[in-house]
């Protein structure tokens, strides 16, 4: 196993090693990163300038930052998981929303900055606010700045000049232009969101499609190999008897020819369902190809499987499926055969076939059981004289 490097560690405790919440982190420490920034830059203006309140913008610059940074503990110790909206974008975007409007009103004549601070702020709402709480948030900052432009009317000694009703119109601008330009975004991740599920149904219908018998419904031949590889290996594993039977409906063929194709159809479908029936749940029917079925027991005893057959046996003979002249009915013939640990599922299902052929030789309606010879099959003996 390669060690982690020392970069990868440092990232590690920083963002933790959860890859959701790592993602959270990194978006927390980018708004907190910016936020320092514009600190920083409102402290310059402060030092620089002897008509902003220096005291008031240190004080505000350490609110300012520490809010998110709190923010940013919370998310980053995982106090966050369990919430809504994990990220807590929506109370960081009003904390710095805030910030803003209080910027505003401390900066002076440098409050020509704000509006780009405020265009930064919002675009975080891309990621992950909803239409209505783009609204929302685009509502309390215009109620936020429509304050501080009171406000920095009220407690200036100078009139309100075109630098003030210049600033403030470009406040508005960029208010208007990010919810319009958040909104657009947000209607482009639904869609996005719409087409994501509607793949993602369509690949179910595929793999269903691609698994499963359409006539019937049942497993497909390729589906019920991978299956009986997988139960193979199990079986290998904790030892318990996983038994084959390979089914086959007697005299199939007259039944298309006297009723046609659709009824032939029908009748496999109420084959198909009457097996189901009777079997258990852990049980798996598929079907083989053409009236050909593989029926699969797992953690089933060779008796069990037996009583099972011709359980399977009787439901078939007495099934009765009505059509336009009187009733069908239908038989079937089976070979059951135990798979033996180290034999392959292919061998396996030789022998049910060996064994199913001789039901069929044996007159149908019938089920015989494989003898238990790895390797070398042979035909089995009849419902009478079966063994496993
Ligand atoms: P046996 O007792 O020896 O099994 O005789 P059988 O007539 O059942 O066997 P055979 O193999 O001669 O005939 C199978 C028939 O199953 C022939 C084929 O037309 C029919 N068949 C296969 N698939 C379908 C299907 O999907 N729908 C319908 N209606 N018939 C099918
Ligand atoms: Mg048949
Ligand atoms: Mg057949």
């Amino acid at each position: 196993m390669r060690h982690p490097s020392r970069w990868q560690r440092l990232r590690d405790v920083i963002l933790s090693t959860d890859p959701r919440r790592r993602t959270l982190v990194g978006m927390a420490l980018l708004a907190l990163l910016l936020m320092a920034g514009s600190a920083g830059v409102m402290l310059l203006v402060a030092h620089a300038s002897s008509t902003v309140n220096a005291t008031a913008v240190h004080w505000w610059a350490t609110l300012s930052v520490g809010g998110l940074v709190v923010m940013t503990a919370f998310i980053r110790c995982g106090a966050t998981a369990r919430l809504r909206d994990p990220s807590l974008t929506l109370p960081q975007m009003a904390w710095t929303i805030t910030s803003g409007a209080v910027a505003y009103v401390l900066a002076g004549e440098a409050r020509g900055l704000v509006p780009s601070v405020l265009a930064m702020i919002l675009f975080f709402g891309t990621f992950g606010l909803t239409v209505a709480e783009v609204f929302g948030i685009g509502i309390y900052a215009l109620l936020a700045f429509a304050c501080a432009i009171a406000a920095t009317t009220r407690f200036s000694a100078n009139p309100f000049g075109y630098l003030d009703t210049a600033y403030a119109l470009m406040v508005a601008i960029v208010l208007g232009g990010c919810i319009a330009l958040n909104l657009r975004i947000q209607r482009i991740r639904a869609r996005l969101q719409q087409q994501r599920e509607a793949l993602a149904q369509a690949l179910d219908i595929n793999r269903e499609l691609a698994t499963r018998d359409e006539l019937t419904g049942l497993l497909n031949r390729r589906a019920m190999l991978d299956l009986m590889e997988l139960e193979h290996r199990r079986s290998l594993r904790n030892g318990r008897p996983m038994l084959l039977a390979q089914l086959d409906i007697d005299h199939f063929k007259p039944i298309n020819d006297q009723h046609g194709h659709a009824m032939g159809d029908r009748a496999l479908q109420a084959f198909a369902g009457t097996v189901r029936a009777n079997v258990r749940d852990t049980d798996v029917l598929a079907r083989w190809g053409g009236e050909e079925f593989v029926l699969m027991l797992c953690d089933t005893q060779p008796d069990d499987a037996r009583e099972l057959l011709e359980r399977i046996r009787q439901a078939v003979e007495a099934l009765e499926i009505p059509h336009a002249t009187g009733t069908l009915h239908m038989s079937v013939s089976a070979g059951l055969a135990l798979h033996l640990a180290g034999d392959s599922v292919v061998h396996t299902l030789e022998r049910a076939d060996q064994a199913l052929y001789t039901a069929k030789a044996l007159g149908r309606n019938r089920w015989v059981v494989a003898p238990s010879t790895p390797h070398r099959p042979a035909a089995g003996g009849t419902a009478l004289n079966a063994r496993v």
